[in-house]
């Protein structure tokens, strides 16, 4: 990340740099797309965020990585996101659901298809808005080396002191901040405190709420938490369901059992579609293979 932060020298220095630039940089838009940030991030505070009243579409979507390969990452894509419903994703690793995900937030384009934001192209968005309303939580998340506190509120300057610890509290971080030396003052990274990785997941995730998002997008944001906070996490989204649109990928299918729909994806392409009992109960379906497979591992 230094690359990306060549003139940020002292974290006063740049503050509202910094602040600007934190939902884009969870959008991982700074990653994939560098050259195109600088002009993206002048009008980036001014944007309003979306509001989604019917729910994100795709359309026959595909998507290769390589032009020239003829294997396609998303073939034939036929899949709607309700707006203020969980969707999970699940597969193998490999299967595209990270690729699914990327288009669906503009951040790669379909070769074919359409993707559609109530009816409308997501090309024809303003892509800061969306960026704004969107809170992508990765599975290997980015914290500044300072406090707590600054890495919560970079993203809200204005929250509160109880706006804060809700959020830690809906990611089940509280009891962890509240034992660190100082508190919400306590200096985390590499000058200050080491968090594990299921702590820094949980401090990233209370960040993504405290944006209060039209989209919350999670790629495997829970997998270094043990299952105690798992369950917590698990809980907290139940609570925020029909708050935000919720697209949710996750490796343990505990975590996705309250989902909505789940659809899943195989080699680029979706092999099941429905309710989480349903598809459990497809005797021959990958979901049920996934599902015995991990009923197995956990006796
Ligand atoms: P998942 O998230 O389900 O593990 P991905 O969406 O990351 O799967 O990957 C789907 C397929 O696309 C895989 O075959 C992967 O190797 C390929 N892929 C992913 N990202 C890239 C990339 N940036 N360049 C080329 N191929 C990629
Ligand atoms: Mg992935």
């Amino acid at each position: 990340f230094g690359r990306l932060w060549p003139r940020v020298t002292g974290i006063q220095a740049s503050m509202e740099q910094i602040a600007a630039t934190i939902p884009a940089l969870e959008s991982v838009i700074q990653l994939k797309k560098e050259s195109q940030t600088a002009r993206e991030q002048e009008n980036f505070t001014n944007s309003e965020p979306i509001v989604i009243e019917k729910g994100i579409e795709c359309k026959k979507v595909f998507f290769r990585y390589n032009k020239k390969a003829n294997t396609y990452a998303m073939k034939n894509i036929d899949v709607f996101f309700p707006s203020n419903c969980m969707t999970a994703v699940i597969g193998k690793s490999g299967a595209g659901k990270s690729t699914l995900v990327d288009l669906l937030m503009g951040l790669n384009r379909p070769e074919r298809g359409e993707i559609l934001l109530d009816g409308i192209q997501l090309t024809e968005r303003n892509l800061h808005s969306l960026r704004r309303s969107i809170s992508y939580v990765p599975q290997d998340p980015f914290l500044f080396n300072t406090t707590v506190r600054e890495n919560l509120s970079l993203i809200q300057p204005n929250a509160s002191e109880d706006q804060l610890w809700d959020a830690l509290r809906f990611a089940a971080a509280d009891d962890f901040v509240k034992r660190l030396p100082q508190g919400l003052d306590t200096l985390i990274g590499d000058r200050g405190i080491r968090l594990s990785g299921g702590e820094r997941q949980r401090l990233v995730l209370a960040r993504a709420i405290l944006r209060e998002p039209t989209i919350l997008v999670l790629d495997e944001a829970t997998s270094a938490l043990d299952s105690e906070n798992e369950t917590n996490i698990q809980e907290a989204l139940e609570k925020l369901k029909g708050k935000m649109t919720i697209i949710i990928i996750a490796h343990r299918l505990s975590t996705i059992r309250n989902a909505d729909q789940v659809i899943v994806l195989d080699k680029g392409e979706i092999i099941q579609q429905g309710e989480f009992r349903d598809l459990a109960k497809e005797q021959r379906g990958m979901f049920n293979h996934l599902l015995k497979q991990q009923i197995k591992l956990s006796l």
